[in-house]
């Protein structure tokens, strides 16, 4: 098929040219005389006109021309008459007169226009992918997708990274969500996980000596959806041997400014500011903080001292926290929609809300149930803290620590959003000196915040050691070399640098309540390889669908991957999970029990 060029390539250079183009029908006008159309492929759109003066036959047939027929057309590129160009459009100059015209196709008619504004329901545009794939946007979107990876891929050829592909069917992995699993039907009974990272091989490849590997790999987490979660998503995972942090983290900075750079010309400021965990946790109430807004959260346990207000003094006095964040411009809020703003964090997990209405920041101007509880010098001192001004509103939160951070930062971002104060733009931000245990209180023990093969820091690796396994306070207190990276407020990556040593991954092991025996079965393989020579190593994973979503402006990482899954975990289009044939079963030694 004889094709020359693009139809979102052509420009006023190709004046005068004859070419052929081919592609869909996208819109099309009939102005009596004349029919216009705007031909669409992968390049963009181009006017094409049908003139009988130039092709009486093409233009008769043009008549017949509907959404999303595939024709091909040739003619003359030829300037637009005076006042009909369209500076909007990259070939808005320039149109094609149509002297031959050919139908390769034609299209039944559609469940929805391929317009860029989608106005279809999602389920509908999921179940018709490859017609919402045609959406201009879709395709940006994926071409934008394929960009990220091959940056990603050069540069980290170009630092001596090596890509190894690990197994699809392999063992269950310790990142702690459900696995997929698939029946073996050579070993009745038998089954293989698919993977939730390549993590133990990718390990296994440090003490196989490859030193520096990287994959752009598949995952698979069989968990409770949210909106930037798939059951199936993609890793940008890597490893180093002779690494610590700062060499992951340096990588991945660059590796960061060249995508930005060469994707979307943004140009990164590094290195990436870094927050403890703590301190994320302080300031913002979740170790995910988005800081293209301020809004932080402060602590009013010592002012609430000096009040009488009973719900701050008993959270105070039973070891919880009383937080507060600022509403700004919100004292002419109406008693009801405060009541919606309580109920939001009633919602959130809270008992209540506390709020203090600043009329006039002078003084005398507080309006609140709770106002007097405080002498009025104290309620001067909370706004200050907050950097009230006139006409904002406190809110405070009461209660455990864990409930008022988590309250508190879903509604540090409902205020960000509702009153438009998220600045536009990409803020990074490294989380670090995470703990390395967390305590299960539904299972009495202690789990790894990251995995189970996460380094403590130097300076604990001794106190864990020679300590107790039951010494709740010394674990507790046991800091991780691990990091995460956040951007925008989402999680889009995290790693450590890992235990190499036999003994310090026995002790972990205890401390976790892993048996013996439970550790063998699970991952004896990388125990075994740890014997031998493992250096020291550590890496990281980025996700690759939020971070693609993000550099593109989606808000759902279903608008990056070209055929998503559901809430429910389904694809729409080909109709997947579905039932198998009973034979099928057979051979796989499965019954099925829906009781
Ligand atoms: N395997 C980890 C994860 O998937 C990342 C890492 O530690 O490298 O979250």
């Amino acid at each position: 098929m004889v094709r020359n060029r693009g139809c979102g390539e052509i420009s006023e250079s190709d004046i005068g040219h004859d070419l052929t183009l081919c592609g869909w029908v996208f819109r099309r006008r009939d102005h009596g005389g004349l029919i216009f159309i705007d031909l669409r492929d992968r390049s963009g759109i181009l006017q094409v006109v049908f003139s009988p003066d130039v092709s009486g036959d093409a233009h008769a047939r043009a008549h017949d021309l509907r959404s999303e027929y595939v024709i091909s057309v040739s003619g003359k590129i030829r300037t637009r008459p005076g006042g009909t160009e369209n500076p909007n459009m990259p070939t808005g100059m320039v149109e094609m007169y149509v002297d031959e015209l050919k139908v390769l196709n034609e299209s039944s008619l559609l469940p929805f226009t391929i317009e860029d504004a989608a106005d279809a329901s999602e389920s509908l545009r999921l179940k018709h992918r490859y017609l919402d794939l045609r959406r201009p946007e879709m395709q940006r979107n994926l071409i934008i997708r394929h960009k990220v990876t091959k940056v990603i891929r050069d540069y980290l050829d170009e630092r001596g990274f090596i890509e190894i592909e690990t197994p699809m069917l392999t063992k269950s992995t310790p990142e702690g969500a459900r696995d997929y699993l698939v029946p073996s039907r050579l070993n009745p009974g038998h089954f293989y996980a698919l993977p939730q990272s390549p993590q133990i091989f990718k390990q296994i490849l440090m003490v196989s000596g490859f030193e520096k590997y990287f994959q752009i790999v598949k995952c698979f987490r069989d968990e409770d959806l949210r909106a930037d979660r798939q059951p199936e998503f993609t890793q940008v995972d890597l490893e180093m041997s002779f690494a610590d942090m700062k060499d992951v983290v340096g990588n991945i900075e660059e590796m960061l400014k060249r995508l930005f750079k060469d994707v979307i010309d943004v140009d990164l400021e590094i290195p990436i500011e870094r927050l403890s965990f703590h301190e994320s946790i302080e300031r913002f109430g979740n170790d995910k903080p988005d800081l293209r807004f301020g809004l932080e959260l402060k602590d009013m346990a010592d002012l609430s001292e000096k009040g009488t207000f009973k719900v701050f003094l008993d959270a105070v006095h039973s070891g919880g926290r009383v937080k507060a964040i600022n509403g700004k411009g919100m004292a002419n809020l109406s008693r009801k929609e405060i009541d919606t703003l309580t109920e939001e964090a009633v919602s959130f997990g809270a008992k209540g809300l506390a709020w203090i209405k600043v009329k006039s920041a002078g003084g005398g101007g507080f309006e609140s149930p709770i106002a007097k509880f405080f002498p009025e010098e104290i309620l001067r001192q909370m706004a200050a803290r907050l950097d009230i001004e006139e006409g904002d509103l406190m809110l405070f939160v009461a209660d455990k620590g864990k409930v008022v951070h988590d309250v508190l930062s879903r509604m540090r971002l409902e205020l960000g959003k509702k009153l438009n104060l998220i600045k536009p733009g990409y803020r990074f931000a490294w989380i670090t000196d995470f703990p390395l245990l967390e305590w299960n209180d539904e299972e009495g023990r202690f789990e790894a915040m990251h995995h189970p093969f996460t380094s403590p820091m130097d300076e604990d690796i001794e106190r864990m050691l020679t300590g107790d396994v039951n010494n709740k306070n010394l674990l507790g207190s046991l800091r991780a070399k691990a990091y995460d990276i956040v951007l925008n407020g989402y999680e889009i990556g995290g790693g450590s640098i890992r235990i190499h040593r036999r003994d310090l991954q026995k002790k972990m092991f205890e401390v976790l309540r892993i048996s013996d025996e439970e550790a063998r079965i699970k991952f004896g393989f990388l125990l075994d390889a740890l014997e031998f020579g493992a250096p020291p190593h550590g890496g990281i994973a980025l996700g690759l669908d939020r971070l693609v979503m993000i550099m593109v402006g989606a808000s759902s990482i279903r608008d990056v991957i070209a055929f998503p899954k559901t809430q429910k975990a389904c694809c729409l289009m080909s109709g997947t999970p579905s039932p198998v044939e009973p034979k099928q079963l057979k051979e796989l030694s499965i019954k099925i029990d829906l009781s």
